[in-house]
């Protein structure tokens, strides 16, 4: 059973996606689809269309694999500073409503919390700075220093060694329907579907999984 409610008396470690679960996804997506195609239109003499078309193919060859995400890889690629690029659009990096609250709730009740990304260290740094999120969380570990992306089980094996926790006891929040497959592969037992990833889209749907638009829904009661 996938599709269960998180019971809060039997979870003892919250695990968090960054990107489209705490962070609101408009900013990936409009960085990506929209201000990266129109600078590398200008270097390459390109129109945007066929710009945006030979970097979706780009992309999509990356996807599910630590290149997908690393700044570095991309710059070389494409021949542009992406880190610099991520700084000129930063003011549209926002926290989705309701994450700041769960996160100080989850923490009251004594639950570890942990950050787990498939976000590259440098894309980490400039979320965190413009966020001030890092404080709220016992430990943040991205999948390149993990070795594996989220989507393979060998990350959750590196994360249980490196963490201790326990997949019975565990909750994991998401928006990336093939990286809860991976966790509840390994075992994971509370699995939730962040269905609204960005302000700017349409809410995703999920009956495998449990699904909520933002993290109001499941706000663990105080005592
Ligand atoms: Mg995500």
């Amino acid at each position: 059973m996938t599709n269960i409610p998180p019971d809060w008396n039997s979870i003892e470690v919250v695990l968090l996606d960054m990107d489209g679960t705490l962070l609101d996804k408009h900013f990936d997506d409009h960085f990506w689809e929209e201000y990266v195609p129109r600078r590398y239109a200008e270097i390459h003499g390109l129109s945007i269309r066929e710009a945006t078309d030979r970097l979706l193919e780009h992309y999509r060859a990356h996807e599910g694999t630590l290149n997908w995400t690393d700044l570095d890889f991309w710059s070389d690629q494409l021949g542009l500073d992406i880190p610099a690029l991520k700084r000129q659009v930063d003011h549209l990096i926002a926290v989705h409503p309701h994450v700041v609250p769960f996160l100080d709730a989850v923490r009251r009740m004594g639950k570890k919390i942990y950050l787990v990304t498939n976000a590259h260290g440098k894309t980490l740094d400039l979320k965190m700075e413009k966020t001030s999120l890092s404080g709220k969380f016992h430990g943040i570990y991205t999948s390149h220093e993990l070795g594996a992306p989220k989507e393979q089980r060998r990350c959750w094996e590196v994360l249980r060694y490196r963490t201790g926790f326990d997949p019975e006891r565990t909750l994991l929040a998401e928006d990336t329907l093939a990286i809860l497959e991976s966790a509840a592969g390994f075992g994971i037992r509370y699995l939730v579907y962040i269905a609204k990833s960005s302000s700017s889209r349409p809410a995703g749907r999920s009956t495998r999984f449990y699904s909520i638009d933002t993290f109001r829904e499941i706000m663990p009661e105080e005592r």
